[in-house]
Order: C-alpha cells, then structure tokens, then sequence
C-alpha cells in the first residue's frame, strides 16, 4: 500500500509518496508560491532527476492536481494509477482539545479544523484546503489528519493550564497544546525501543533542538509535558523565536517603541531567539562560525539557548521524578556535535556520560552516552512524513 503525505502551508504545499512494503519514499516534493505569481512544482522521483514545472497554481486545488499528475507522469512518475495510492495522511497543526489522536477525515472532524482557525490562524485554513482539494481530486479516497498538538493532549491539566483567569480558558481554550507533536511521539516511541527500555513506565526527555525547537517529557510514550504552549512561540530559545519571555516585556516595549500588540508578536516570533540576541543569523550554523571569528553576541545566543535546553531538562526531571533515556532530534539535535556536548555537560548531577567519539556522528540513530551512564542518552533522526503515514495506515 502507498500513502501520499501532504503538508500544507499557506502558500506551499510540501508532499511525499511512501510506499509502506518497506517505509521506502518513492517520490517527495514541493509547491511554492501557489496563489503568487511564479508558482511552481519542484518534484524528485527517488533515484532520478529532479523536475522543476513552473505552471500558475492559483489554488491549492491545482496543486494537488499537479502533484498527482507528477506522480503519474510516464517520464518521471513512480505510480500507473491513483489506485495504487490507498490513502492521504495530512499533517494538521491544530485539533484543539478534540483529538489526542489521528483521525479518519469527515465533516466532524473538518468542522473541528474549521473551530482552530482561531488557534492556528496561518496553518489550520491551509491544512483544510488541503484535504478539501484532496476530497476533489481523489473522491471516495480516505484522508486522514494527523495533529502537531495530539501529543500534547496526554498533559495533566496542572501541566497545561495557564495561571490566568479561569473564564478565558472555558470562553477561549486558552491554554497549553504543544507542537512537534508528530515529532515527539516519533522519536520518543522509538526511544523506548532503541534504549529497550519499558514500553509503559519508560521515562524519556526528547530535545527537537531544531530552526523551532521544543523539548517533550513522556512516560511510555505519554506526554507529561511539552514546552510549546498555546502558539509554538512558548519554551526553548529557538531560531527566530524568543521561548519563554516575561509578558510585561510586551507592555514595556510596546509603550517605549509605540507599537502594537501585533506588532510585538511578529517581532517575538520572527526576530528574536538566536537571531536577535546575536544579531547575526537565525541558522545555528551561521552562529557557530560567527562564534569562532570572536563574535561575543553569538557566544551569548548560543550559550543562552543551551541554558534554556539545560533548565528544561532539569525541570522535566523533576515532573517525571527521573528520566531514563534523553533524546536529541532536527536539525541541530541530529547534526550538531557541540550542541549535545554541551546540553549535557551539566548533566553530570543525572549520570550522564558522554562518549566523546560517539557524540561526533552525524544525522543518523546512535547511542551517544558510554555504557556506564546512567541515563541513555542517544541521537534520534526525526521523520514527521513516515510517522503521518505510520498513522495513516494503521487508521484505514
Ligand atoms: P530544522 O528546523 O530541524 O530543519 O533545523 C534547522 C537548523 O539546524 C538550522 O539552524 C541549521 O543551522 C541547523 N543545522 C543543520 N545542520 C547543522 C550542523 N551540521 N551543525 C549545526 N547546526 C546545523
């Protein structure tokens, strides 16, 4: 059987064929610009040339109808008919207090997408467009939406309500959801695996230390916590975004700048965290090299998003009374050496060892801590696509 995995975005629509005899990607791609001028479809046949086609997608229906006759296309196609495909799984980034689950699309659950716009004004409206274009072009084939916030759901309500009047949370659902869902039930189930550890009571940080980044606690697979609260603007120090601020910062820049709350937010989300604080980029990797010309801002980003990543730790520690295994996952958790080096440096009071050697490997699944460490600490490679296929299958 083969799935077909859609990402949408706004203006973007990211997919992957995955045939699951064996979790192999037989094609992945991308729309950009659809509704822009300049809109085009960038596709990669697994194990051929890539195939740029530059056509006008004014919706996200002639997206999904040009992906679909890529995948069919006799030159650079991987299927002979749309039979083959036997479902589409979305990934969805809101599904409010609803589904702590993935679910089987109808208009119940549309109507629930439909209710988040509000959560998540610029992804929730694009994901539905999505399955809506999908319905159109695929009638009769299931499609399935699989949440970034169904993780979070496992949290206790000690652990997801905010210290704020109760009525904004009956009125609004304010309170704490959580992102890298997909992610961190991904890379913490596999943990428990991988570390063979218990499959009920295994007790596991995963560090998504990425361009987003957030940090998960779970108990056999069960979110105790996660550091992504009602927008993933909440939690680590991220790329551009600035994690965990005092709100009267808001008040107090607002009123000396003369700006507005909306203003404030776009500055929170899209100027700060490691880009703001350094001044130099928002790419770890930028950091890094700026750090070893002498720049002392970049020292202080970095060093400041390896506190955050620390404090997490030892505050998950705490809500889990121990942990057994840490993971690192994204971008920089599977590629970056001195990061987990560091993260783990103070974690000596735990147990932890590191193996230097090991912790040099790059992007793929490793054990990192010595044999004698008390906890296992480890690199996990993320995969949001095959889990969302994962998760389709196993629904339909
Ligand atoms: P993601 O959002 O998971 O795609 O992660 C993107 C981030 O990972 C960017 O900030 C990259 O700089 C960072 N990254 C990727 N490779 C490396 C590397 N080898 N060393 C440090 N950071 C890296």
């Amino acid at each position: 059987m083969k799935i077909l995995v859609m990402n949408c975005g706004s203006s973007s629509l990211k997919y992957q064929l995955i045939d699951m005899e064996n979790e192999s990607v037989l094609a992945k791609g991308l729309c950009e610009r659809i509704g822009i001028d300049g809109s085009k479809l960038t596709h990669q046949p697994t194990g051929k040339d890539k195939v740029v086609v530059e056509k006008d997608m004014p919706t996200h229906q002639t997206a999904v109808e040009l992906v679909l006759s890529a995948l069919l296309d006799p030159e650079h196609g991987v299927i002979k008919s749309m039979d083959e495909i036997g479902a589409v799984g979305h990934r969805v980034l809101h599904g409010g207090s609803v589904y702590s689950d993935s679910i089987v699309v109808n208009e119940d659950v549309k109507r629930v997408i439909r209710e988040c716009f509000d959560l998540g004004p610029l992804h929730n409206p694009a994901n539905l467009m999505g399955i809506e274009a999908c319905e159109a072009a695929m009638p009769g084939k299931p499609q399935v939406a699989v949440f970034d916030t169904a993780f979070g759901q496992g949290m206790k309500p000690e652990a997801y309500m905010y210290a704020i009047p109760y009525e904004y949370y009956e009125k609004y659902k304010i309170r704490r959801y959580g992102f890298h869902g997909t992610s961190h039930m991904f890379v913490s189930k596999r943990v428990l695996d991988f570390a063979g550890l218990d499959k009920k009571s295994g007790k596991v940080i995963v560090c998504h230390l990425g361009n987003g980044a957030s940090i998960s606690a779970s108990i056999g697979g069960k979110c105790v916590d996660t550091s992504m609260g009602l927008t993933p603007l909440e939690g680590l120090i991220m790329g551009t975004r600035s994690g965990d601020v005092d709100p009267a910062v808001l008040q107090f820049i607002c009123n000396h700048e003369n700006l507005s709350v909306d203003e404030m937010l776009n500055i929170l989300n899209k100027k700060s965290g490691v880009l703001g604080v350094s001044g130099v980029s928002s790419d770890f990797r930028d950091i890094a090299a700026a750090e070893e010309e002498g720049n002392e801002r970049a020292k202080l980003a970095f060093d400041a998003f390896i506190y955050r990543v620390v404090k997490y730790i030892g505050a998950y520690v705490a809500a889990m009374n121990g942990v057994d295994a840490i993971a690192f996952t994204a971008g920089v958790g599977e590629n970056d050496a001195r990061a987990r080096e560091r993260v783990c440096a103070p974690l000596g009071y735990l147990g932890v060892k590191i193996d230097a050697e090991a912790n040099k490997t790059r992007g793929k699944e490793i054990m990192i801590s010595t044999p004698d460490s008390k906890v296992k600490v480890m690199v996990i490679p993320t995969n949001e696509e095959l889990a969302i296929a994962r998760d389709t299958l196993s629904l339909i």
